[in-house]
């Protein structure tokens, strides 16, 4: 929704970047260097007034104003911005995950980056968090923050997930963790948080596993690491060519009729938010099961929230021709399974392998 006087708060917030932050700085030579790739989001939004948290536009203030708000950034790292995009993020769509990506890639294999942050919108954050973190070809820190409050908001919220962002990305303990998203004082890992509130400023989880530590006032303290491959040790590089992928839902009534379409209109693959442990109404799963035995690859979510779906636990997946998701959502199941097809990968058995593996 646009906002009308944004320009005029923008104008109040303070515009020049700390000398310190920038790459010129002589005394600051010794910090590390961070990249911070701005994409748009809350975290760069406007409203015309402060009391706004709900009527605003994102992705509308560019990134050397969201770090001139943080002088505390130049005690940290000396920062390297650029504008990548400026989206809301429920409009993210497949060729930027490939500019990014590409992006991400190539500033990491400069030896004078020694980290990069990623500001986000909330809504697909973890999407593009769990992409990066098969697709990234580097063991330096990638860290993505964003924001539920404005820019403009009294209380925002992004100032400080930034400055933690950065304090992440430059600290020695993030490097082979995989990519990591730092939100509301906790680090979690791309594979496993989820966006759990609409408003919220404590807006993500990693559900049943939880976070991997935290950070505050410039400590960091990771509690855990992360197990399951990721970054150098996955088979994914981002290419130009997205499979077609997409997602259906189960609920009490549905019909088969978008599965059916999804086949007509050529899928490579179908993810199901199934009930419960990846239950499937009889009519969809009919559809799906005739969608598998024509090739199209077939994955069962669940639209729960948390827990794991079971291999032949509610379906009888071998049977079918099924893949059981395990403990990711449909949205990251995507993900996945596009990266696997676009990888040559085929069949149920191959597929559900990647599947248990990352
Ligand atoms: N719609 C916004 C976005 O995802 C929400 C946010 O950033 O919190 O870009």
């Amino acid at each position: 929704m646009a906002a009308p006087g944004a320009s005029l708060t923008i104008a109040a917030m303070n515009t020049s970047i700390p000398s310190s932050t920038t790459s010129s700085d002589e005394g600051a030579t010794l910090l590390p260097r961070i990249a911070v790739l701005a994409t748009g989001g809350t975290i760069a939004g406007a409203a015309a007034d402060a009391t706004n948290t709900s009527g605003y536009q994102a992705g509308v203030v560019g990134v050397e104003q969201l770090l001139a708000v943080v002088p505390a950034l130049s005690a940290v790292a000396r920062v390297a911005p650029e504008q990548i995009a400026s989206i809301d993020s429920k409009d993210m769509a497949l060729p930027l995950w490939t500019t990014l990506a590409q992006r991400i890639n190539a500033l990491l294999a400069d030896d004078d980056i020694d980290g990069v942050v990623v500001t986000h919108g909330t809504d697909t954050l973890e999407e593009t968090a769990y992409l990066l973190h098969l697709t990234i070809k580097s063991d330096k820190p990638v860290v993505l923050t964003a924001a539920m409050r404005p820019a403009s908001a009294l209380s925002a919220d992004g100032p400080l997930n930034l400055l933690n962002a950065v304090t992440v990305a430059a600290h020695v303990a993030s490097r082979g963790q995989g990519v990591l998203v730092a939100f509301n004082n906790r680090i979690h890992s791309a594979r496993d948080v989820v966006k759990t509130s609409t408003y919220a400023v404590d807006a993500f989880h990693s559900p049943e596993i939880g976070a991997l530590g935290w950070v505050q006032d410039g400590r960091v303290e990771f509690q855990r690491s992360v197990v399951r491959p990721h970054t150098l040790a996955t088979e994914f590089v981002i290419g130009a060519k997205w499979p077609h992928v997409e997602i259906v839902v189960s609920y009490a009534g549905v019909s088969r009729i978008a599965v059916d379409a999804l086949v007509a209109a050529g899928v490579r693959g179908i993810v199901v938010a199934g009930t419960g442990n990846g239950s499937i109404h009889a009519s969809v799963q009919q559809a799906l099961a005739d969608a598998a035995s024509q090739g199209v690859a077939v994955v069962r979510a669940s639209r729960v929230g948390s827990g794991h779906v079971m291999r032949n636990g509610a379906a009888a997946d071998d049977a079918l021709g099924f893949v059981s998701a395990g403990s990711l959502n449909p949205y990251k199941a995507r993900v996945l399974l596009m990266l696997a097809l676009a990888a040559g990968a085929a069949g149920p058995m191959v597929l559900q392998k990647i599947f248990d593996t990352y």
